[in-house]
């Protein structure tokens, strides 16, 4: 094969995305350099208004990753060592290593076997079953720790079932952090990811739907308090200069270079986004009758197509194919997290986790991007015949 056939259909590509910004994003760039404010200052003031507007939320809080944001989110909701946050197993180690680093544990319950999101029946039965109740607080049976918090992943872009588990959440009295890290602009009922928790995570990697050049991440609430104790975090634990009003602080700042990148974009997100839900419209219509499953929405969300993950029983023979044609694909999570070295140790799955397993191990996630064309859609269609069954309409 030539080496100009080699990568015919990227998995991504952001610059495609940042041709639309470039001249915009030097001249910003020329003019922090003249200033010479790199960290703070008003560009990521400016940025915060706009994404907590974006949002529907009263605050975005600029950190320096989505993990920073995590960890911040969970200390600022008052989720303290030795207390237990329940969460997926199917979803990047960030979301538990954000618990882990906070001093909390992690108890894993499935995802919903069509959305692969948190499932709140799920969560119901640990919460019912797997716990009880003294003194008004909630305790796991097993291992006898507090039950504090939910920490639902907005998954491939896909809003979890807020209706549901936020129920659950206000029945047994625990905190909500939303790990949007993937859902930048997806709607749930209306509302935009971001809003669903007392406070979301989001993180601007590059690769993300809204993405900087480098790391970057925010934190976004409508609870005042909250806000401000995430600021304070985020700085050192300061909340005047040099005064420290605790330890648990750390660096975790947005910096003006990366603030200015995700304003430039920000005012294309809808338009990118749309961009993805248009190429799905088009992967639908190819790799229909495909012994495959396909994505599929929530009744009344708007999914934003961070990744377009389909399962296959052959992944392997089907991944072999698409790369033999010179279609990149990925892996989204090839091992789920309870079965992970770092966290095998301890046993933290409450009940089966069958459907996170399935996704891990069936999932195979194809190329994805705003610019993508109808004939690259197309190209992966015809690489997939021959190899893939066909089944009945
Ligand atoms: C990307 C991501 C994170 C972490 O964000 P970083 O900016 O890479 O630190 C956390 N959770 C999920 C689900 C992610 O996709």
């Amino acid at each position: 094969m030539s080496t100009e056939e080699s990568v015919r259909i990227p998995f991504t590509d952001l610059r495609a995305m940042h041709e639309e910004v470039r001249t915009e994003i030097e001249a910003a760039w020329r003019d922090i350099i003249d200033r010479s404010a790199f960290v703070g200052g008003p560009a990521v003031t400016s940025f915060e208004r706009a994404f907590a507007d974006y949002c529907g939320a009263d605050h975005c809080v600029g950190v320096g990753s989505g993990t920073d944001a995590l960890r911040i989110a969970l200390q600022a909701v008052g989720v303290n060592a030795g207390e237990l946050v329940v969460t997926v197993s199917q979803t990047f180690i960030a979301t538990v290593e954000a618990i882990t680093q906070s001093g909390a544990a992690p108890v894993f319950v499935d995802v919903e076997p069509v959305t692969y999101t948190m499932d709140p029946d799920r969560v119901r039965d640990y919460l019912e079953r797997g716990c009880l109740v003294r003194q008004g607080q909630l305790f796991d049976r097993l291992n006898g720790r507090r039950v504090v918090c939910l920490l639902p992943v907005d998954l491939y872009g896909q809003p979890a079932d807020y209706e549901r588990l936020l129920a659950l959440a206000a029945h047994y009295d625990l905190r909500v952090v939303e790990d949007a890290c993937q859902a930048h602009g997806a709607r749930y009922d209306g509302r935009v990811c971001g809003t669903f928790g007392d406070v979301s995570a989001f993180s601007f990697y590059p690769g993300k739907n809204l993405g900087a050049m480098g790391e970057a991440g925010a934190i976004v609430t409508s609870d005042e308090a909250i806000a401000r104790q995430c600021r304070i975090l985020r700085e050192h634990g300061q909340r005047d200069r040099y005064i420290h009003v605790t330890g648990a602080g750390s660096n975790a700042r947005l910096d003006a270079l990366q603030a200015v990148v995700l304003a430039a974009k920000l005012e294309r997100l809808p338009r990118w986004n749309e961009a993805r839900r248009r190429v799905v419209g088009w992967y639908r219509e190819r790799l229909a009758g495909f012994d495959l499953v396909l994505p599929r929405e929530r009744a009344g969300s708007q999914h934003v197509y961070h990744l377009f993950v389909v399962l296959t029983k052959d992944r392997e023979r089907v991944r072999r194919a698409l790369e033999a044609r010179g279609i990149a694909t990925g892996l989204h999570y090839p091992v789920p997290l309870h079965q992970q070295d770092a966290y095998r140790d301890v046993e933290y799955a409450r009940g089966p986790l069958t459907v996170s397993e399935r996704v891990s191990n069936e999932g195979l996630s194809l190329p994805m991007f705003p610019h993508m064309t109808r004939s690259q859609v197309d190209a992966v269609g015809d690489a997939l015949d021959g190899v893939l069954q066909t089944v009945g309409p």
